[in-house]
């Protein structure tokens, strides 16, 4: 059992709960290769005032993909290999949950249809088989997140849970068989990494409105996807992926801290930094080159510049709080194509703490007092980040 990794275990009870949530599914059947589904119609109904169910009539069998995104809130679902029915035409489209419903072809073959929330809901879905008058049938079931079921006990707990809370994945970079970078005195980063991460989840969760999940709290190996994946199925307000740098040149010092880019590296630093942690995935033997499908259409179909910017606001005041307790390498938040990063629709940030190739700060990385010092000033940057977002 100790094969399933903490993010698979997460992942799974969410699907169980859930049914679906930002998983991918596909529905029982295959369309043959070279024909089409069609989109017959869309039926829209409200069952309740937190529930929306919308109900897609396909010609056949159809795969598909559901995830959710925020910023504005929307859920998507791609019908593989389907177009829509000239005669399609949905009037109504404004429910308790819902602002607008769009539809688009990809140049896949592919059918996105696009929900615009009023608010953060939970989606489900399931096909159905045609019975009697009904054809084949994807049912996307959207429930609101605000509006659980009243308690029954009024307990301490539930009245905590009922006001807002911020998610904090903290991400402890490497792990298992990937050592990362290691110093000279043998200190590896993923042991490092380990131990700032669990500091900074004690900080967090001493913190009211605040609680931190890891992707990881022992000393095993999580390919970079499955990392995003928890901090995704856990809906995590802000991801964080907490590293030590290394450099051939043991002068080199100080943290830096890193945010996506869409469009290639800011600098030629950046660029070396995102492939040595993108190369975290080679002990895995997945290669990065076959991209998760639904990532690179979102990425390409969906604008993820809101995210990333606020990364970047959330990079540099957490940079700002770094610079009171250790050097800085760059006083800027750095741009790259991180694998760890690509979230859509989390705020994620990659923070170097420091080189383990310099032997001052390998000794520094060491200590226990200076990961505390880095923890602290991680956190203080992050509260700032979400005050401020707090309009
Ligand atoms: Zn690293």
């Amino acid at each position: 059992m100790d094969s399933l990794s903490i993010a698979r275990r997460l992942f799974l009870k969410r699907l169980a709960r859930y049914g679906c949530t930002a998983a991918l599914l596909t529905g029982g059947g295959r369309v043959l290769a070279g024909t089409k589904a069609a989109l017959n119609d869309i039926r829209i109904s409200q069952p309740s005032e937190q529930h929306t169910r919308i109900v897609f009539d396909l010609s056949s069998n159809i795969e598909y993909k559901l995830f959710s995104l925020s910023n504005p809130p929307r859920v998507v679902v791609d019908l593989k290999r389907t177009r829509k029915s000239s005669a399609l035409i949905v009037s109504n489209k404004k429910t308790n949950l819902m602002r607008d419903l769009r539809s688009a072809n990809k140049s896949s073959g592919d059918l996105r249809v696009v929900f615009d929330l009023k608010s953060k809901a939970m989606p489900s879905s399931f096909s159905l088989q045609p019975d009697g008058k009904s054809g084949h049938r994807l049912v996307v079931d959207l429930h609101s997140k605000n509006l659980s079921p009243k308690p029954i006990k009024t307990s301490q707990k539930q009245d905590h849970k009922s006001k807002k809370e911020y998610l904090i994945a903290v991400d402890a970079g490497h792990g298992g068989r990937d050592p990362g970078a290691v110093g000279k005195k043998g200190t590896r980063e993923k042991d490092i990494t380990l131990a700032v991460a669990k500091k900074i989840r004690i900080l967090i969760n001493r913190t009211p409105g605040y609680k931190a999940i890891l992707t990881r709290d022992s000393d095993r190996y999580i390919a970079l996807r499955n990392r995003v994946k928890v901090a995704r199925n856990n809906q995590a307000d802000l991801f964080l992926s907490i590293h030590a740098n290394s450099f051939r040149s043991s002068k080199v010092e100080g943290g830096s801290v890193y945010a996506l880019s869409l469009r290639g590296a800011s600098s030629e630093e950046a660029k070396l930094v995102a492939e040595k942690e993108n190369a975290s995935d080679l002990f895995g033997r997945i290669s990065l080159d076959d991209k998760d499908d639904m990532l690179a259409s979102v990425l390409l179909n969906l604008s993820q510049t809101a995210a990333i910017q606020d990364s970047l606001e959330l990079g540099s005041l957490v940079l700002k709080q770094m610079g009171k307790v250790s050097k800085l390498n760059n006083s800027k938040v750095q741009q790259a194509g991180f694998a760890v990063l690509k979230a859509p629709d989390m705020s994620s940030i990659l923070i170097e703490t420091a080189f383990l190739s310099n032997p001052k700060e390998e000794r520094k990385l060491r200590s226990s007092k200076h990961q505390q010092k880095l923890a602290t000033a991680i956190f203080s940057g992050i509260k700032v980040h979400l005050k401020n977002r707090q309009v």
